[in-house]
C-alpha cells in the first residue's frame, strides 16, 4: 500500500493505542507538575525513576506498534522503536545503579543503552527521508547535503570543541564522551538534510518527528555543556526535554498521512535558505580556525560544505539555463522561428498592465489573403517557405519594442506599445506594403496580399482577449472591403462579435455532420418533367437552430471553410443522386459552388472520384456558377470549368442578371444552362420591362445552345409567363419548396411516372398552399413528345 492509499481507508487510531497515548501525555504532564511542586531539586526514584522509564517505555511502545499495525513506514518506526526501548533500558540500567551506587560511574551499562538509540533514529531519519523525496532531482540532493555538512561543521567546531575539551580519561572516556555530541550532530544534520531536500511545509507527522528530535538533541547538548561547566543539577526541567522529545517522536507515529500533491516543486526558498545558511556558517568556521583554535575535522566539514555549495551553484546554473531555453522554446514558432501565439498572449498581457491612458497602444493581426490557394497550386513545401519570409519582410517596419508574432496557419498579430491611431494605421499599411513585391520560391514568382485589422487600448476594450477579437472584427472587414487595413469600428460590435463566434463554429460544422442538404426541384417547361433537383445547404446550428445559407455562406466564403462545406454538399448531394437512381428516379442535382472551389486545385479530381463512388454518371450533376465567381481570377477559374466540361459536368451560371458583365462571356464558357436570377422573375407579371430583359436573355442564350431557367416561379401566372416567353426549364417555390431528401423522395413517389396528357396537372406540390391544380401550372400542351412521363424513370 502506498502512503497514499490510506485516504482510501479512513486513518482510525485503535484503542488501545489511544490509551498508551493518553497514559504517556499524563505521565510526562505529571512529571512536569512534580517539577514545579517539588521543593528541590535532586533524584527522585518516583520521578526520574519511575515515572521516566515509564514515559520512555510507553513512547516505544507507540512505535513499535505503529510498526505492527500499519504497513507504511513501518521499517522507519520500527527502528525508532527499538530506538526508544534501548534508551529506555539506559534509564533503567541508570536508575537501578543509581538506587545502590552512588556516584555514577562514567562510562556505564546506562552509556550503552542510551548511545544506542543514536545508530536507530539517524538510520530512521534516512529511510523515512528517502521514501519522501524518492525521484528527486541530484540539485535537491546537494541541497540536503550541503545542510548536512554545515550542521555538521559548525556543530562540530561549537558543541564538539566544547564537549571534548572537558573529557579527559582512557580511550573509553574519550570515545563515549565523543559519541553524544557525535550522534546528536549527525541526527541534527540528517534532519535539516531531509527537510532540505522534502522542501515542502512539513505535515504533522515531520513537525513532531522534527520537534521532537530537536527537543531531545537540545536537551543532550543543554546537559553536555553544563557537565562542561559543572552546573548540572538533576530533577530540572533539563531532564524533561528528554522524555517530551521521544514523546513528540512517538507521537509523529501515529499522525494521519497528510495528502501533499506529488508534483509540488520539492525544493523552494526554503532550500536556498539551508544553501546560503549552511555557507554562512562554514564560512564563519573556516574564519574562526585563523583565529582561534579549531580542531581539523570542523575545517574539513566546512571545506566540504562549500564545496557542495559550489556544485549546487553549478547545477542549479544549469537547470536554470534549461529553463531559460524551455521558455524560449515554448514561446517560439517552430516553422518561423517568430514568437508563436503563447509568447503573443503573455506579451499583449504584460502590455496592458504596464500600459498608461496617455500612452496607450494597438493590437494588429495580419491575416494573408488566398494563402490557401499558395498552398493548393505550390505545395506546402511553397508555403512554408513564404511564411517564412513572412517575418523578415515586415520586421523591419517595426520599432524596438514592437511584437510580431505568428498566431497560427497565415495569421500574425502585433502588439505596438505607445502607438495612437494614426501611427497603427500608419504602420499597418506600410506592413500592406511590404507585403506586395512578389515573392520569389523555387523560382515561382508568387504575389500576396494581407489583410489587416487594427484594435486599440483603451479605445476599443480594456482587456486583451476583447481586444484580440476586435482586431479579429476588423481584420475580417479589411478582407471583406479589400481594403488592406481596417480599424476597429464599434458600430459593428455585436454584428462582428457575431460573425467571429459563427467563424469559429462554421470551422467544425463540416466535421459535426451539422450541414443538411434541402433539394428543391426543377420541372421542364416543355414536358413538364420533373428533370433535376438543386441542392441548397442548411446549417443545423446547435443553438441557432436551422440557420439558411445567406447566414453563413458568406463567412464560410471569407474565412475559408466554404472548401469544407463544399465537399460534404458535393459528396453528399451526389451519394442522394445516386440513392435516387437506383430507387427509380434519374434526376439530375445541382450544386452551388463558390469562387474558392473554382480556385482549388483538388476540386475536379475530388468530384470525380465522389462520381466513382456513388456510380453517378457525370451528366447528372450540375455545378452551379455565379458570374461574380468567375470574376475573382478568371483565368484559373475557367481552367477549372473546362477541366469539369471535359468531365462530363453540367455547368450552369447561377443568378444570371445580377452581375454586371455581357452575355460575350457566355461565348467562351462550357455553358449549358443559364439560371435568370429570380428577382427578374417574381414580379414579372407586374414590370415589363424585366420581362423585356428575360425575353431578350432567353434569345441571347438560345443562340449560344445554352438553356434558360427561371427561378424563383412563385405563382401560376409567372409559370405560364415563362413558359412563353421560352424559357427551358423553372424552378420556384409553386412548384416546390426546398425539401429534405426522405420528404422529397416521398413526395416523389406520389408523381405519376405514366403518360399524361395533361402534363403539369400530375406535379402536384406537397405544400397545400401551392398546390397545383391543372388549370393553375400552364394550359396544357399536348404534343407526341410531351406525352412523356411527368417523371423521368430508369
Ligand atoms: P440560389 O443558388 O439562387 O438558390 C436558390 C434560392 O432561392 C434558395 O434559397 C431557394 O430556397 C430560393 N427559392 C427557391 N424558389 C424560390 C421562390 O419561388 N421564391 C423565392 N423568394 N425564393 C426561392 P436558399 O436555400 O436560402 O439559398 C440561398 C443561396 O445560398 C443560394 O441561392 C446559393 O447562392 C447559396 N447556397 C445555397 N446552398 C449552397 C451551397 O451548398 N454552396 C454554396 N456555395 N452556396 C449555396
Ligand atoms: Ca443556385
Ligand atoms: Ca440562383
Amino acid at each position: 500500500m502506498s502512503r497514499f492509499d490510506d485516504h482510501v481507508h479512513p486513518w482510525r487510531v485503535p484503542l488501545l493505542v489511544r490509551i498508551v497515548r493518553l497514559t504517556l501525555v499524563a505521565l510526562v504532564a505529571v512529571y512536569l507538575v512534580s517539577l514545579l511542586v517539588r521543593d528541590t531539586a535532586g533524584y527522585d526514584l518516583v520521578f526520574e525513576g519511575v515515572i521516566t522509564v515509564l514515559a520512555l517505555g510507553l513512547a516505544a511502545v507507540l512505535c513499535l506498534m505503529r510498526a505492527l499495525l500499519r504497513r507504511e513506514d513501518r521499517g522507519v518506526f520500527a527502528l525508532i522503536g527499538f530506538g526508544c526501548l534501548a534508551y529506555t533500558a539506559g534509564n533503567v540500567a541508570y536508575v537501578s545503579h543509581v538506587q545502590y551506587l552512588d556516584p555514577m560511574p562514567f562510562p556505564s551499562a546506562a552509556d550503552i543503552g542510551w548511545l544506542g538509540i543514536y545508530p536507530f533514529l539517524v538510520v530512521a531519519v534516512i529511510l523515512l527521508g528517502r521514501s519522501e523525496v524518492a525521484g528527486t532531482q541530484v540539485g535537491v540532493w546537494l541541497d540536503g547535503l550541503v545542510g548536512v555538512l554545515g550542521v555538521a561543521a559548525a556543530g562540530s567546531a561549537l558543541v564538539l570543541q566544547t564537549t571534548l575539551k572537558n573529557l579527559s580519561g582512557d580511550f573509553t572516556v574519550l570515545f563515549v564522551g565523543a559519541a553524544y555530541p557525535l550522534g546528536d550532530l549527525l541526527v541534527l544534520s540528517m534532519i535539516v538534510g531531509v527537510l532540505t531536500v522534502r522542501g515542502r511545509r512539513p505535515d504533522r507527522k515531520w513537525m513532531a518527528l522534527t520537534c521532537g528530535l530537536l527537543v531531545f538533541v537540545l536537551a543532550d547538548i543543554i546537559y553536555m555543556v553544563r557537565l562542561s561547566t559543572d552546573s548540572y543539577v538533576q530533577g530540572t526541567f533539563l531532564d524533561a526535554l528528554w522524555m517530551i522529545g521521544l514523546a513528540l517522536v512517538s507521537l509523529s507515529a501515529w499522525q494521519p498521512p497528510t495528502r501533499h500533491r506529488i508534483e509540488e516543486p520539492a525544493a523552494g526558498l526554503g532550500s536556498l535558505a539551508v544553501t546560503i545558511a549552511a555557507s554562512l556558517s562554514a564560512v564563519a568556521v573556516l574564519v574562526a580556525a585563523s583565529t582561534v583554535e579549531t580542531p581539523s575535522y570542523a575545517v574539513g566539514l566546512a571545506g566540504a560544505t562549500l564545496l557542495a555549495a559550489s556544485a549546487r551553484t553549478v547545477v542549479a546554473f544549469h537547470q536554470l539555463r534549461h529553463l531559460v531555453e524551455a521558455r524560449q522554446l515554448a514561446g517560439t514558432d517552430d516553422l518561423t522561428g517568430l514568437s508563436n501565439r503563447r509568447a503573443f498572449t503573455a506579451f499583449l498581457d504584460r502590455t496592458l498592465e504596464t500600459a498608461s491612458p496617455d500612452r496607450g497602444f494597438a493590437v494588429l493581426l495580419l491575416d494573408l489573403d488566398r494563402f490557401k490557394e499558395v498552398n493548393d497550386l505550390f505545395g506546402h513545401q511553397v508555403g512554408d517557405r513564404l511564411l517564412q519570409e513572412i517575418g523578415p519582410r515586415l520586421s523591419p517596419i517595426l520599432r524596438p519594442g514592437d511584437m510580431l508574432s505568428r498566431l497560427g496557419g497565415d495569421e500574425f498579430g502585433f502588439v505596438l506599445p505607445g502607438t495612437d491611431e494614426t501611427a497603427a494605421l500608419q504602420i499597418g499599411r506600410r506592413l500592406c506594403d511590404a507585403l506586395s513585391p512578389p515573392f520569389v520560391l523555387d523560382d515561382v514568382a508568387s504575389q500576396i496580399t494581407g489583410s489587416i485589422g487594427v484594435a486599440l487600448w483603451p479605445a476599443d476594450s480594456d482587456n486583451s482577449e476583447e481586444l484580440f477579437q476586435c482586431a479579429d472584427v476588423a481584420m475580417y472587414t479589411a478582407k471583406s472591403h479589400r481594403s488592406g487595413v481596417e480599424l476597429y469600428d464599434v458600430e459593428h460590435d455585436a454584428d462582428g462579435r457575431d460573425r467571429l463566434a459563427m467563424a469559429k463554429q462554421l470551422r467544425l460544422a463540416a466535421e459535426a455532420d451539422q450541414f443538411v442538404l434541402h433539394y428543391q426541384p426543377k420541372i421542364d417547361l416543355r414536358s413538364g418533367r420533373l428533370i433535376g433537383v438543386e441542392a441548397l445547404v442548411r446549417w443545423q446550428h446547435p443553438e441557432h437552430g436551422l440557420l439558411y445559407p445567406d447566414v453563413f455562406v458568406p463567412i464560410a466564403e471569407q474565412t475559408g471553410t466554404i472548401r469544407a462545406l463544399t465537399t460534404k454538399v458535393l459528396s453528399t448531394a451526389i451519394a442522394q443522386c445516386g440513392q435516387w437512381r437506383l430507387d427509380g428516379f434519374v434526376l439530375t442535382v445541382a450544386v452551388n459552388l463558390s469562387s474558392s472551389d473554382l480556385l482549388s486545385v483538388h476540386l475536379v479530381n475530388d468530384i470525380a472520384l465522389m462520381l466513382t463512388r456513388s456510380r453517378v454518371p457525370a451528366d447528372l450533376l450540375q455545378l452551379e456558377i455565379t458570374e461574380t465567381t468567375l470574376m475573382l481570377e478568371p483565368e484559373r477559374a475557367v481552367a477549372t470549368l473546362h477541366a469539369l466540361h471535359a468531365l462530363g459536368v453540367t455547368l450552369s451560371v447561377d443568378d444570371y442578371g445580377t452581375g454586371f458583365s455581357s452575355l460575350s462571356y457566355l461565348r467562351d464558357l462550357p455553358v449549358q444552362e443559364l439560371k435568370i436570377d429570380r428577382t427578374f422573375i417574381t414580379k414579372l407579371t407586374e414590370h415589363s420591362r424585366d420581362s423585356a430583359i428575360v425575353r431578350s436573355t432567353v434569345d441571347l442564350a438560345h443562340s449560344l445552345g445554352i438553356e434558360v431557367v427561371a427561378e424563383g416561379v412563385e405563382n401560376g401566372d409567372v409559370m405560364t409567363l415563362v413558359r412563353s416567353f421560352g424559357c427551358d426549364l423553372a424552378q420556384g417555390y409553386h412548384i416546390c419548396k426546398p425539401k429534405p431528401a426522405n420528404e422529397l423522395t416521398a413526395w416523389l413517389r406520389t408523381q405519376p411516372t405514366q403518360t399524361d396528357d395533361t402534363l403539369f396537372a400530375s406535379i402536384t406540390c406537397a405544400d397545400s398552399s401551392h398546390a397545383l391544380s391543372p388549370c393553375s401550372v400552364l394550359p396544357a400542351q399536348p404534343s407526341v413528345d410531351d406525352a412523356s412521363p411527368t417523371l423521368a424513370r430508369s
